[in-house]
């Protein structure tokens, strides 16, 4: 399930272990998010690539966390921007090929669903592992929790799809699990997008308040 995090470790990037982390957790997830595309597309399964949006969420999340921090908050509220539209992107296409499938689809390779499901679940707790043994402070403990949690029970889901596949014979969970987790990682999508755009929208008020103060320094 994606988690709509602009959690999971933005602050204090700078601690030099910590980022090595980061970049762990970032080539994980964006070869995850390689992995699924892939294997989904090979396995006719769309819940995997409906999986694969998480990864690629987190991924741009790490990234966000390795190049903007420490910018201005106008350069990383675009940065967010950007990346809640490409996420909305994938989304859209996720669904589309969901209604593809619905239609024109064979049953998925399940075989292939739930080794896939299950690297990717071991895949999500080396890096909540990780995160959780080299985070700085105790601040992010909780957002680092809940975003796995929320990652694993995708993940799980994939492997429940794969299991009720090969026993129902049917592409069904294949297709309820992929329109759960799309429409999941849309509505996060479209929470990034309007979370950027207001601090976005926010930075000329801010700018004037400045000029204001300027004009009326006594110095
Ligand atoms: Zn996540």
């Amino acid at each position: 399930m994606a988690c709509t995090h602009h959690c999971c470790s933005t602050e204090n990037a700078d601690n030099g272990r910590y980022r090595n982390i980061l970049w762990i957790a970032l080539f994980i997830n964006a070869l995850m998010f390689a992995v699924e595309i892939i294997m989904g597309i090979k396995a006719g399964s769309v819940s995997l690539l409906a999986d694969s949006l998480d990864f690629f969420g987190d991924a741009a999340n790490y990234g966000i966390s390795l190049f903007v921090v420490g910018k201005t908050l106008h350069i990383r509220a675009k940065a967010s921007w950007i990346k809640g539209y490409t996420m909305g992107g994938f989304g859209l296409w996720v669904l589309a090929s969901t209604l593809y499938h619905f239609w024109y689809g064979n049953i998925p390779n399940h075989h292939d669903m739930g080794i896939v499901g299950v690297i990717a679940l071991i895949a999500n707790i080396i890096v909540a592992v990780l995160l959780f043994a080299f985070r700085n402070g105790d601040s992010n403990r909780r957002s680092v929790w809940l975003c796995s949690r929320n990652d694993a029970i995708g993940n799980i889901m994939v492997v429940a799809a794969a299991f009720a596949v090969q026993f129902t014979q049917s592409s069904w969970p294949d297709l309820l699990v992929a329109v759960t987790m799309a429409v999941l990682a849309l509505q996060a999508a479209v929470q990034i997008i309007r979370h950027a755009n207001t601090e976005l929208s926010a930075r000329p008020k801010i700018s004037l308040v400045a000029q204001h103060e300027q004009h009326f320094d006594p110095d």
